[in-house]
């Protein structure tokens, strides 16, 4: 979940534990047909109101997430309508993070008419997809997907697409982002399986797709063509404003919490799978917060890290975010090694794009790096 502003409260409602899909790196278990109820669903929504209105939130996130959350699609569509009912003069907005194959017409009237933004997952070109991306059955997934893309994009050219990178296709990223592209979208956001066993080859292999990727960056800003692309945007970001504010990142467990099928709360989507992990249960809808154990996690993902002391990249590196450790380490208190390569070779990889097109002025790059209404400005333009 991204990490969000202090005054709002980011709530991610785990509509089932089941998907049609079989990613290879799926990290939410066994894929079991446990939705949440009804009668959990309206505890939860009271539960995020009272907790927003006893702290004087004025702004809630609402995430729908699974497994798969359109397989649950009438519960989400039940719990935005009660939100929008019930919200006073709290701001809520919607979201969903969807594989995209259960994607038709008559889906997204339904969720736009209530507001709900979508997020979708594709991997790249329809190989990359299939290979990465299968359903239940074992067939590949391309083929829903592309029907989806027109009506995504028709619906909401600024759909973000969410893109991970496993030690399999990190020969291929450049292919897979700039089919992604082609396709029509502009807000893609590359992340790495972070629980994959990633070797100093794959490492290897990672960053001459990224040298490759940098070139391709490069390309478009110089021909002025307005995107955004997580893995170069955000490390140039911080690059000309290090470093990551303490603000921008999670709130885990206060200002974040994902509320499971069964009702019980817990820091983070990545918490959330069928296998339970009673260490980040941090309370339930019925009860409440378990206090010491929210705590305990607050205080232990925010300690130091002596395998990070005197890092020059520090100020720059995802190393604080408490998840990916777990998903890496087993651990909320150990930086992943993975984060570390990564952003080793990233970073400077980054920068040098950076330079490049610093030293050509390219217009694009300075008003994309350097002026704080660059977002509003594209968001227009892209729409328009
Ligand atoms: S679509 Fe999401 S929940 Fe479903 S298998 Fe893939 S990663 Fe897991
Ligand atoms: S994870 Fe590695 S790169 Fe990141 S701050 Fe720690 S030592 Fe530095």
């Amino acid at each position: 979940m991204q990490a969000s502003p202090q005054n709002t409260l980011a709530v991610a409602f785990h509509l089932t534990h089941h998907c049609n899909l079989r990613c290879n790196y799926c990290y939410t278990g066994e894929k079991l047909p446990i939705a949440m109820s009804r009668q959990t669903a309206d505890a939860g929504i009271d539960f995020v109101l009272k907790e927003a209105k006893q702290h004087k939130i004025p702004r809630l996130d609402i995430t729908f997430f699974g497994g798969e959350p359109l397989l649950e699609k009438e519960l989400l569509l039940y719990i935005a309508d009660r939100f929008i009912a019930e919200k006073g003069t709290i701001t809520v907005d919607f979201k969903t993070s969807t594989n995209a194959t259960l994607i038709t017409s008559e889906v997204l009237r339904e969720l736009d008419s209530r507001g709900v933004y979508i997020s979708i997952s594709i991997d790249g070109n329809p190989t990359v997809q299939d290979e990465q991306r299968k359903l239940a059955g074992g067939q590949g997934s391309s083929r829903l997907v592309e029907k989806a893309i027109p009506l995504l994009l028709k619906n909401n050219p600024c759909t973000n697409v969410t893109c991970v990178v496993t030690p399999a296709t990190a020969a291929r990223i450049t292919e897979s982002v700039d089919w992604i592209y082609s396709q029509g979208f502009r807000f893609i956001t590359t992340t790495l399986d972070y629980s994959a066993d990633w070797t100093m080859d794959d490492m290897k292999i990672l960053a001459k797709g990224y040298e490759q990727l940098g070139k391709w960056y490069e390309k478009k800003m110089m021909k002025q063509e307005r995107f955004y692309l997580s893995c170069f945007d955000e490390r140039i970001r911080t690059r000309t404003f290090e470093p990551i504010a303490k603000n921008e990142r999670c709130h885990l467990g206060y200002r974040q919490f994902s509320i499971a099928p069964d009702g019980e709360l817990y820091p983070c989507i990545q918490f959330v799978t069928t296998e339970k992990i009673p260490e980040f249960m941090i309370g339930h809808v019925q009860d409440g917060f378990n206090e010491s154990c929210r705590n305990y996690i607050t205080s232990a993902s925010e300690k130091e890290k002596p395998e990070c002391s005197g890092c020059k990249l520090k100020s720059r590196c995802s190393s604080w975010c408490a998840c990916i450790n777990y998903m890496s380490t087993g651990s909320i208190e150990k930086a992943s090694p993975v984060v570390c390569q990564h952003e080793r070779l990233l970073l400077p990889i980054a920068d040098k794009v950076a330079n490049r097109l610093w030293k050509k002025r390219s217009n694009l790059f300075i008003h994309k790096h350097y002026n704080p209404v660059y977002p509003i400005i594209s968001h227009l333009e892209i729409n328009s």
